[in-house]
């Protein structure tokens, strides 16, 4: 069997703890390989590669540095089949759902080739009699990522691509659960040129964590999971002084007003609830159609869908979705199912039968959907993360605004009508960060940022974007004066520039 160690100073190391934890293939159920859970010696190990490394990288010009991200891209989209099938495979997600993780985070690495740009600083000259200022982006050091399960490739990219176009030394922490693809894109970096020791793998789960969370020598943490760890993180890190953002969980509403296309409504819920088996932070979770006719058009047109998912494994390219992640968290998934049923939900499709052949093993869970669930209810308040849609009907627009605007996470929401307006209306009150208009997953572009409101979001600055190149800097403003022959004496008064 396959065991994963870690990625220390440009090689693979196989850790001094002695624990390991199972990596699973969802789609068979089969135990694929071991990993390495780090202890605290084994992230001060990968600290001390990052520290003895920093400063050159540091010290090599922007455009240098971007060229190893360039050449990063290349490798990688030679690299892609067996990434994607790497990725399929520990994840559970289908192929084409793989590629797209993938590709999502290449984007964000396309963006941070433009750190040359991204990195200018401000500069003012004459602010006074012979003084000029000018600001400059500096590297914050070492900085560290912890990553989710869900997105494997695409989150570490997201915060590795632009930490290292900064020139910070990066220390990933990915999930546990599908370690192969952070290895694997580490290797590749390091294929593009990368120096040893700037990207570093330590494998693990909260011991790791809390030993990054403490080291005086991490001066920056980016965090994506749930709700509670992110704070958590958050707290710990900055109680530690560090500079931190930290994302957590969600639970996304998707608004269907009366004037809507329904055939388009219906399409694009099947993918946002159901693709990726719900298991994205941006997957619909809440579908609320407004008013008695919206909601019986919707439903009668979505329950024959729900009812027809192609399930099948991973590498099933005609599959619209795979397994769920561990056995452990099907599980809690159906146990939620059974609680909205015991709350006194409609449950309109019922997928926790549902067995795949051939693959008896594996972590398959049927496509689930819920009507007449309210707000007080345990599915509508948890984040499922699993393929179980709830329709929660409101009378009237106010209400379906206050859905969204109320409920205690804001990561992603979505409206669908035909009516400017409304739209225009939603999108500027509903009290939520990621809004889409007849987009079902209003995933921001790299260019853009990427982050949540409430509990879906920790601390400043979002997710790449220009976000990303401010969280990796801290800001040096200089005010520089070079007199010739000035002599004005002592000045013990605050300096203006009149
Ligand atoms: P998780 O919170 O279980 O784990 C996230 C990371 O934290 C992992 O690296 C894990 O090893 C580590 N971790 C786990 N327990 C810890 C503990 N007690 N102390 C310290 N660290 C710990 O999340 P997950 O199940 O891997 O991912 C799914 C969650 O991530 C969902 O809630 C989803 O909504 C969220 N997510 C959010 C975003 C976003 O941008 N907001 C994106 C993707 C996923």
């Amino acid at each position: 069997m396959k065991t994963y160690g870690h990625f220390i100073g440009g090689r693979h190391v196989p850790g001094r703890s002695g624990a390991f934890g199972d990596v699973y293939w969802p789609m068979t159920g089969e135990v694929a390989a071991k990993v390495a859970l780090a202890n605290q010696a084994d992230v001060r190990e990968a600290i001390e590669n990052a520290k003895a490394a920093q400063p050159a990288w540091a010290a090599t010009n922007p455009q240098r540095r971007s060229r190893v991200l360039m050449r990063f891209l290349d490798i990688a989209n030679r690299e892609i089949d067996s990434l994607t099938d790497l990725l399929a495979r520990e994840h559970g997600k289908v192929l084409a759902d793989a590629k797209g993780d993938i590709q999502r985070g290449l984007e964000v690495i396309e963006f941070a080739c433009g750190a040359p740009h991204l990195l200018k600083g401000e500069f003012t000259e004459g602010a006074g009699p012979g003084i000029d200022v000018y600001s400059m982006r500096q590297p914050l050091g070492i900085v560290a990522g912890i990553t989710p399960f869900n997105f494997p490739a695409m989150i570490p990219m997201w915060k590795f691509g632009p930490a290292i176009a900064c020139g910070n030394a990066f220390i990933l922490k990915p999930s546990e659960r599908d370690p192969g693809v952070p290895l694997r894109l580490a290797e590749l970096m390091m294929e593009a040129g990368l120096p040893a020791g700037i990207l570093n793998v330590v494998n693990g789960g909260k011991e790791a964590v809390d030993a990054l969370l403490d080291d005086p020598d991490v001066s920056g943490i980016g965090f994506v999971g749930s709700s509670d760890i992110a704070q958590y993180v958050y707290g710990r890190g900055a109680a530690h002084g560090k500079r931190v953002h930290a994302f957590g969980g969600a639970k996304n509403h998707m608004i269907v007003m009366p004037d809507a296309d329904m055939n388009q409504a219906v399409d694009a819920i099947m993918g946002a609830a159901y693709g990726s088996a719900g298991e994205r932070c941006m997957a619909i979770s809440v579908a609320v159609p407004v008013g008695p006719v919206a909601a019986e058009k919707f439903l009668d047109k979505l329950v024959p869908r729900v009812e027809s998912l192609k399930i099948g494994p991973s590498t099933d390219a005609q599959a619209d979705m795979g397994p769920l992640v561990t056995r452990a968290h099907m599980e809690k998934v159906r146990g939620y199912v059974d609680r909205g049923v015991e709350e006194g939900a409609k449950l309109l499709v019922d997928g926790r039968n549902f067995k795949m052949q051939g693959y008896e093993d594996g972590f398959y869970l049927g496509g689930c959907l819920f009507d007449e669930v309210t707000p007080d209810m345990d599915i509508y308040k948890a984040e499922i993360f699993g393929p179980v849609l709830s329709v929660v009907r409101a009378h009237d627009y106010d209400e379906a605004l206050r859905l969204p605007s109320e409920n205690e996470y804001g990561n992603g929401v979505a409206i669908f009508t035909r009516d400017g307006d409304a739209a225009r209306d939603f999108a500027s009150k509903v009290n939520v960060g990621m809004v889409g208009v007849n987009v079902p997953l209003p995933v921001p572009l790299a260019y853009y940022t990427f982050g949540g409101w409430k509990r879906s979001g920790f601390g400043d600055l979002n997710q790449h974007g220009p976000d990303a190149f401010k969280f990796y800097t801290k800001m040096k403003t200089v005010t520089a004066r070079w007199p010739s022959g000035v002599k004005e004496g002592a000045q013990f008064s605050m300096p203006t520039m009149d």
